[in-house]
């Protein structure tokens, strides 16, 4: 199905310096992947290399404006990209896959991440100041200089606002390149950003991670990446940054577990919320929980209760009314996620599919998978070490909360975790012990971390925070500016300072050896 507006259906580059003719590739739809839904541009080299120019010319007089002025320009962009959002939602299921409810999640939820950036301004001081008998410091925060936003293809267009929305606020030019697998509505929202703000400042260069990514990732100007991604690409953005000593963000991907202590409420409400936080996107969400723990006592309950919830869910194409679930996004994905699946056999662990198949005849050409629900798994397992990122979730039975928390802590992986329990107070505690950067309590889901609190990963699931304050100290340069009324309330190199202001007589004899006589 392609699209009767063209500018969705093509994601070009966004930028105000002439782009020659370029050739393009494909986006297939992931219900039926022969189907091509749009294209892409391939920026080459030369490209990046103009726009990020541009973008640097045109931050100077973008990082010149007060937060307060930069704040009126995204709220304008907020109200455009408000505007008639059906057809960048259409286009986000076509591409992604996801269910139309949830490509207006990410669109929508998108456009309130630009509202709140452009209210948050009234929170900023421009430049801060410490007093005292020696003069005045200026506290300011600088933008860092041009920004590249790199952004995966689950929730592409809210992912590129969690980091684009508070980089512009902080006063940095923006180049975005969105995924290969999902770049129509994302870069159709931008065009919409980019018309509303001046021009140069922000950039979409379409293309290939390991080409148009990394050639935007090594340029000298660029001076902050924030990508969110892979652990294995973000290692490789990390390595290209250190060349040049390029300040990089990093939201990289999980392994999330759902503690179900002993008093858990158990009830449909719970479990509506678990199969939430499970089966979002089809598995395909960085902080979806990946792996649940259920106290032993209560374990049978449990599997049966959500086996249960799970088992109404209903995978199909996005644009189909009856679906819950898509599809995975892409071959390579199914391909993994089967593969754990079949890594199973041989094992003693039990596989139970659930979940019904709208429109089965057509399943042959997309990347369905129903939901796999796996018990009696050993605990290490590769399904429940590795970010499996697909709707198979395994659940094992704890007997203690220090083996629940060993086994919850023992990954590289730190992005979120939950505690489920009626027990404020065992929650807490257990929540308190988890390494990881968000916790949550009786919830797990898209949502569940607001703006207003800091989000990211410890360990290998990244590096920095996004939301509210800490997202703009991410993309900013802190400089304090010191003002001194005149030099000799300080001693500086070409004063002769007193030597007893800072030493002794006994030490400076017993460190120098020297003797007053
Ligand atoms: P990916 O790492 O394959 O790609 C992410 C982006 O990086 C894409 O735009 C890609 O084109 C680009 N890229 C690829 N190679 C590059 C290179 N060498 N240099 C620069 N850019 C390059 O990730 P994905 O498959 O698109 O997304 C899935 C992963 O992202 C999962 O691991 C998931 O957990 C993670 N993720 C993390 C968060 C978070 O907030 N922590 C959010 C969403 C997704």
């Amino acid at each position: 199905m392609r699209f009767p507006i063209g500018e969705v259906a093509h994601a070009r580059v966004v930028a105000s310096v002439e782009i020659p003719e370029l050739p393009t590739a494909p986006v297939h739809d992931p219900a039926n992947h022969s189907e091509v839904v749009g294209d892409f541009t391939l920026t080459p080299p030369e490209v990046i290399d103009a726009v990020v120019r541009s973008a640097k010319d045109a931050g100077v007089a973008w990082g010149a404006l007060t937060y307060a002025e930069r704040a009126s320009h995204l709220a304008a962009a907020a109200t455009a990209m408000e505007h008639e959002p059906a057809q960048r939602v259409r286009a986000m299921t076509l591409e992604q896959g996801k269910p139309l409810w949830e490509s207006q999640l990410d669109v929508v939820g998108a456009a309130r991440l630009l509202r709140y950036y452009a209210d948050f301004a009234q929170q900023l001081d421009d430049e801060q100041y410490i007093e005292d008998e020696r003069g005045v410091t200026v506290i300011r925060r600088r933008p860092i200089g041009p920004t590249a936003i790199i952004v995966p293809w689950n929730y592409p267009v809210y992912l590129c606002l969690m980091g684009m929305a508070p980089a512009l606020l902080a006063g940095n030019p923006v180049i975005v390149k969105p995924s290969e697998l999902a770049p129509l509505a994302l870069t159709a929202v931008l065009r919409t950003i980019a018309e509303a703000l001046p021009a140069g400042v922000v950039n979409v260069v379409p293309g290939w991670g390991a080409e148009t990514g990394a050639a935007l990732t090594s340029h000298p100007d660029v001076r902050k990446i924030v990508f969110t991604g892979g652990t294995a690409t973000g290692r490789s953005v990390l390595h290209a940054a250190a060349d040049r000593i390029t300040s990089v963000s990093l939201e990289l991907g999980g392994n999330d577990p759902a503690i179900v202590l002993t008093d858990a409420a158990m009830d449909e409400e719970m479990m509506r919320e678990l199969r939430q936080s499970v089966f979002t996107c089809a598995g395909q969400v960085c902080f979806n929980v990946k792996r649940i723990y259920v106290a032993r006592d209560r374990y049978d309950e449990f599997v049966e209760a959500f086996t249960k919830a799970a088992s109404e869910i209903a995978v199909g194409p996005g644009m189909h009314p009856g679906t819950t679930m898509g599809p995975l996004n892409n071959a390579q994905q199914l391909a993994f996620v089967s593969s754990l699946v079949d890594g199973l056999a041989g094992t003693d662990a039990t596989v139970t599919v659930v979940g019904t198949a709208v429109d089965p005849d057509s399943w042959d050409d997309g990347y369905f998978m129903l939901p796999h629900i796996v018990t009696n798994v050993d605990p290490y397992e590769a399904l429940v070490t590795c970010e499996q990122f697909g709707p198979v979730i395994p659940i094992i039975p704890f007997d203690s909360e220090d083996q629940v928390i060993a086994w919850a802590n023992d990954t590289e992986f730190g992005l979120a975790a939950s505690v489920w329990s009626r027990d404020i107070d065992a929650a807490l505690r257990v929540g308190r012990r988890i390494e990881a950067g968000s916790v949550f309590v009786n919830s797990h889901r898209v949502g569940s971390s607001d703006m207003s609190m800091p989000f990211g990963g410890m360990k290998q699931s990244g590096l920095g925070r996004n939301h509210g304050i800490w997202a703009i100290d991410e993309c900013s340069e802190l400089q304090s500016l010191s003002y001194r009324p005149n030099t000799s309330v300080f001693p500086g190199p070409h004063i002769l300072p007193d030597p007893s202001v800072y030493l002794t007589d006994d030490e400076r004899r017993a460190l120098t050896g020297a003797d007053d006589g």
